[in-house]
């Protein structure tokens, strides 16, 4: 059973943003926090692990959600980022459909060659393209993540555009192998995960690529909005946000 019911949830963080909310429970991979910070009640949606959320990461969402911060607090980043392992198991395990066939890119064929190029074929796993959201909401995402419970690689469809070249796709998914070949127990980006994913001949091209392009992996969010919006890497050794 979650920490917290649905209602209990919502009433914790009115009591913190000091807005009325109506809250919807999501199971989506790309996008933990959306909200669109101009309505009343507060419309927003939130990824069904936060109903297992430590305190202190709603006091951060709600603070959030209530407008005394202008970008998603660094401890709901973390939470983002590193849920849990027992939680993250626990929470995706609904039935997926798979999407594999983008408009500009076919995961099913990058993963292929990803895994015969880098790991001799090895990985068992199953791919698909995130859900897009509606445009003009305030969101915390994450390019990439790996579901143990579902053994499932779901990838943002922000990276589903021309102006994203396919090698950087396939440098996510890379990075996604690798959770899938971790044990249940490792830090998911914990040293031994760092130096795999440095052995991948284009990591520095590919952390100087995301940085540059921060505007194109941010296009599908209003420019207005922008500013509290983060961007958040596929690993935490370092994370990129906008200049405050
Ligand atoms: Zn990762």
């Amino acid at each position: 059973m979650p920490r917290l019911t649905r209602e209990q949830l919502r009433q914790e963080l009115e009591q913190i943003a000091h807005r009325t909310i109506r809250l919807t429970l999501t199971t989506n991979a790309s996008s933990y926090v959306s909200f669109r910070p101009d309505r009343d009640p507060l419309d927003v949606r939130l990824q069904r692990a936060f109903l297992d959320a430590p305190d202190e990461v709603l006091v951060g969402v709600g603070r959030w959600l209530g407008g005394r911060l202008r970008r998603c607090p660094d401890v709901v980043d973390r939470f983002i980022n590193c849920p849990p392992p027992e939680l993250a198991e626990r929470v995706h395990t609904r039935r997926r459909d798979l999407k594999t066939e983008g408009r500009c890119y076919h995961l099913e064929s990058l993963l292929e060659r990803v895994n015969r190029r880098f790991f001799g074929d090895t990985v068992r796993v199953r791919i698909t393209w995130g859900r897009r959201l509606p445009r003009r909401r305030v969101q915390a995402r994450t390019l990439g993540i790996y579901y143990r419970g579902e053994n499932v690689i779901v990838i943002s469809p922000v990276l589903d555009q021309w102006l994203v070249p396919q090698w950087f796709v396939e440098f996510t998914i890379y990075h996604e192998c690798l959770h899938a070949l971790q044990s249940a127990g490792e830090r998911p980006h914990g040293t031994a995960f760092r130096r795999r994913l440095r052995l991948h001949p284009r990591y520095g091209e590919a952390m100087q690529w995301e940085k540059a392009n921060i505007d194109v992996l941010t296009s599908c969010i209003q420019p207005a909005q922008q500013a509290a919006c983060r961007v958040h890497r596929t690993d935490d050794v370092r994370q990129l946000g906008f200049p405050w």
